[in-house]
């Protein structure tokens, strides 16, 4: 307890050119307090700030630890900073004369915008007005900041912080609002700027009549009361319902407080020469060098933000289709204009970023309420980093970490034109699956999509659902959408992968498959062949067919001159999962460095599978080796070609092709037809040949015969393939060109499995040498580690194994025991009371596979110094289990074609944030 009366510091004072605390400061002053202090402060800024102080962080702890009191010294502390702010402005608060008003603002350590409480005009009650009145010589001034007081006040301090909770829609706010609302009415105004005077004054004595009523307790009139009040509502705001459902989605920790900023009130809304806005030093959209911004004449506080009137462009730069035909700033007060230009700039240049600012103009004087780095959407992150990085303003690491990984999509994807999209209105919302945008004729099966795909219709599939056997039909599709499953079904991991546009779990629809049709919760009716348009990044629904705006990323230098850097400052390798040459060529656009995960199952599924996939149930029910045999031979031609397709594409880049891993039971055949097409071809009758099929069902096909197992019951399907690899790799070569596979065992869980298959590969790679009269056919063999056991052995798989690639879907499901396919029923509920922190899913688990994944990295290198360790699978895609790879100390993650840009920078930020020792 001695430290107590040490009397902390808890209260920062700022303005008049100083200031107690500096933008350094965040995390005890809150975001806001440290940059006004930076503002008012920094001598290369002393920007002109009304002077106020904030009360630290550590207060709202210690509110919240101490049921809700504060530490003995603050009142005294506060009263020390209040008498510095009336000297500064030359008022004093409460002063019937000459009194001074100030404002009390949260501010944590990272914006929450929107979602905590700001109370304006404290300090007026009906004898202070009178000298407001006096002093300001504005009556209506003065009235309308009195009933805005009131309003703000009853809201954010004697209802949402006196725990009242109103029946919806019946909110003091709401119905006060009400009540200006009717007037305005009465008297045919637009404007809450056309009321007059005398209406004001009636209109703060019915808001008084009714806060008693509704709340039960009067207004205080009592200047002190009003700012403690304020203090301590800003305080209980942080543990507000929506305060904390914001920091659960933005993960903000609740133990960081807030802090309170009380500050001298300047006045937006002292007639025609006052105003109030808000501006970025860049335009936040796109990320043009451009002064952006809006501003409201004659107003106060949030009324921009809140829609009461159209804001005005500060700039012929700033104006849109709304505002087109308002005055700007510019124009009505050009000197204004010029010298909030200037300290833009000045700020920029001093934050080394791009800032949004909120300002207040009275009667002609510009003042200075916020700065903070703006926030942006991708287009713009990428465009701000490299313009910065060109203009000297940042250096290349830098502007490496100005981009989240995850904010790349954007840039990979056609947009809905945003233009088209704000004057129309969407029908149905769902979640975000897959981001983008995309349009085309409304289709309700799989089938259908392919069908009317191949006639060269642009299609959306719509489904409730979406299973494997609809990948085809949502390949062909321009878009997805969905009435059930969450952000990790089916059709929207398909969807992400891809980066196809993709609404999930829209349940605004209802589909009716009888009559090919749906209808939406608003009545909107739609039938087959109807035009949708989706905006898979926001998840809204739209009617008709909407423009859309493209991205050709080898047009956007900007992001050609990131990309450069991330390529200099990178360690770990960066490879694409493909299933087919096309994807192959795709990932190498977007920089892979080889193919970490190629299956080569993707021939049984979708266009010109029929062939294959009859062979592979002929192969599948051959009961002898002489039957399989046949099969085999009859696929290994198609296999091959696969193959050589790939490795020709990535030109002697690595190539990890996995050996077959099919799921059986997907791919025995049910229908009679195709039996009976089987039995002819095979020369059985339909009754043996439906026992034989019996015979393959298994209990758990996800734990049975599958992988490498396959390959021991049956070496010939091993066989077959290494002979397909090594003929395709040797035919490459001997036509002077590069290749290198990498052969991948999956599904093993022991070193005696590898040699296993290891000897086969010798055998066949001997004869095909032989054949082809090479001397040498370059390769590697490896496994795909997805058993935890497998993890376990791994200094005897390296014994083996020249590569390792941890198969982190399976291995997740393994390590967990949850089926991927089942999670819908719990994993939600794991996540939601925080049981989980992550779905494991998406994002590595660390602490339990991950631990896994080095266990297995370490014994193997080990044993294999030189041994090549990388992911395959959702993770290699998302930035955070990159990093965690890098970290690792792993030579490449592999993710799908799409994710690659997105892999390849956060492999650059880790290698930043963690530089090896
Ligand atoms: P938020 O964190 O939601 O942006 P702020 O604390 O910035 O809330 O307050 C919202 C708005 O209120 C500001 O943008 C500004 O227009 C107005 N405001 C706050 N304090 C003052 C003040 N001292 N003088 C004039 N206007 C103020
Ligand atoms: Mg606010
Ligand atoms: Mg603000």
């Amino acid at each position: 307890m001695a430290q107590s009366k040490r009397a902390i510091k808890y209260v920062y004072y700022f303005g008049g050119g100083k200031a107690d605390g500096n933008e350094s400061m965040k995390n005890l002053l809150g975001g806001k307090g440290a940059n006004l202090a930076e503002m008012a402060g920094h001598a290369k800024l002393r920007l002109p700030v009304p002077p106020g102080f904030t009360i630290t962080t550590e207060v709202c702890a210690h509110y919240y630890k101490d049921r809700k009191k504060y530490p003995a010294s603050l009142e005294r502390q506060v009263g020390i900073a209040l008498a510095a702010v009336e000297k500064e402005m030359g008022k004093k608060f409460g002063n019937a004369d000459n009194p001074l008003l100030v404002s009390v603002r949260s501010g944590a350590r990272r914006s929450m915008p929107g979602m905590m409480e700001t109370v304006l005009d404290i300090g007026l009650n009906d004898t202070t007005i009178k000298g407001v009145i006096a002093q300001s010589g504005d009556e209506r001034f003065a009235y309308d900041a009195y009933r805005r007081l009131i309003m703000m006040y009853a809201d954010v301090v004697m209802e949402k912080a006196g725990g009242i909770v109103p029946a919806s829609g019946k909110g003091i706010r709401r119905v006060l609002d009400e009540k200006l609302e009717k007037i305005k009415k009465q008297q045919g105004y637009l404007f809450d700027t056309d009321l007059q005077v005398a209406e004001l004054k009636l209109l703060v004595k019915d808001f008084k009549a009714t806060v008693l009523k509704v709340l039960g307790k009067p207004f205080p009139e009592d200047p002190v009361e009003q700012l403690w009040g304020s203090v301590g509502a800003v305080f209980s705001s942080w543990m507000g319902k929506r305060a904390i459902e914001y920091r659960r989605i933005e993960k903000i920790p609740d133990e960081w407080g807030t802090a309170v900023n009380v500050q001298a009130m300047v006045f937006g809304n002292m007639g025609e020469t006052s105003a109030t806005g808000v501006a970025f030093t860049r335009n936040p959209g796109n990320g043009e060098k451009q002064f952006y911004g809006e501003y409201l004449l004659n107003a106060q506080g949030e009324d921009v933000v809140a829609g009461i009137r159209t804001p005005a462009p500060v700039n012929d730069y700033s104006k849109n289709e709304q505002s087109k035909h308002l005055p700007t700033l510019e124009e009505i007060m050009p000197e204004v204009y010029q010298a909030l230009f200037k300290i833009q700039e000045r700020l920029e240049k001093h934050y080394r970023d791009m800032q949004d600012i909120e300002f207040t103009i009275e009667k002609g004087k510009l003042y200075m309420l916020q700065c903070r780095v703006g926030k942006r959407n991708g287009i713009a992150a990428v465009q701000m980093a490299s313009d910065m990085f060109l203009e000297k303003l940042i250096d290349g690491k830098s502007a490496l970490l100005r981009v989240a990984p995850s904010q790349l999509v954007e840039l990979l994807l056609p947009m809905l034109d945003p233009e088209v999209q704000k004057v129309t209105r969407p029908i149905a919302k769902g979640l975000p699956a897959g981001p983008g945008g995309a349009r085309g004729r409304v289709v309700f099966s799989s089938d259908d999509a392919v069908l009317w795909a191949g006639k060269g219709e642009k299609v959306i599939l719509v489904r409730e659902e979406t299973s494997p056997e609809d990948v085809d039909g949502m390949h062909k599709a321009e878009a997805i959408l969905t009435t059930k499953g969450g952000m990790t079904s089916h059709a929207a991991l398909v969807a992400r992968g891809w980066g196809k546009c993709c609404i999930v779990g829209c349940a605004d629809i209802e589909i009716h498959a009888e009559t090919k049709s749906f209808k939406a919760n608003d009545g909107t009716f739609i039938k087959e062949g109807d035009w949708l348009s989706l905006d898979g990044t926001k998840g809204l629904v739209y009617p008709g067919s909407m423009a859309l705006v493209d991205t050709d990323l080898n047009k956007n230098q900007a992001y050609k001159i990131l990309m450069k850097l991330v390529d200099k400052y990178k360690v770990m390798g960066v490879r694409t999962n493909a299933e087919t040459p096309g994807d192959a060529a795709q990932g190498l656009q977007f920089g892979a460095e080889g193919i970490g995960l190629f299956r080569t199952e993707h021939m049984f599924y979708g266009e010109g599978s029929d062939q294959p996939l009859f062979l592979l149930r002929k192969m599948i029910v051959s009961k002898t080796e002489k039957e399989r045999r046949v099969a085999l031979n009859e696929l290994f031609k198609y296999v091959k070609k696969d193959i050589k397709q790939t490795l020709l594409t990535m030109g002697g880049l690595p190539v990890t092709m996995r050996l077959l891993d099919p799921p059986l039971h997907e791919f025995v055949p049910h229908d009679s037809e195709k039996l009976q097409q089987l039995s002819k071809e095979l020369g059985i009758s339909m009754s043996i040949l439906k026992r034989r099929v019996l015979a393959l069902h298994e209990n758990n096909p996800m734990l049975g015969h599958r992988g490498v197992r396959l390959g021991i019951s049956y070496p010939e399907i091993t066989e077959m393939q290494i002979r397909a690899i090594f003929e395709a790799t040797a035919e490459i070569l001997k036509s002077g060109k590069k290749a290198l596979p990498e052969i991948m065992v999956p599904v093993t869980c022991a070193a005696s499995e590898l040699i296993h298959q290891k000897a086969i590969v010798t055998k066949v790679y001997k004869e095909v040498c032989e054949k082809t009269g090479l001397k040498k056919i370059p390769y590697r063999f490896g496994t795909m580690i997805e058993i935890p056991r497998a993890a376990l052995m791994a200094a005897e798989m390296a014994e083996v194994a020249d590569f390792f690639s941890f198969g982190t879907n399976d291995l997740t499901q393994m390590s967990f025991g949850f089926s991927r396919d089942d999670i819908g029923g719990f994993l939600p509920i794991y996540l939601d009371q925080k049981l989980l922190p992550d779905d494991p899913f998406q994002t590595i688990d660390q602490e339990g596979v991950g631990e896994l994944i080095r266990f297995g990295t370490e014994r193997g290198r080990l044993t294999r110094p030189a041994l090549k360790v990388g992911i395959c699978g959702e993770h290699g895609g998302d930035p955070e289990s990159v990093k965690f790879c890098h970290r690792l100390g792993l030579n490449y993650v592999s993710c799908s074609p799409f994710r690659v840009p997105i892999a390849r920078l956060a492999a650059a930020q880790a290698a930043l944030e963690f530089p090896a020792s």
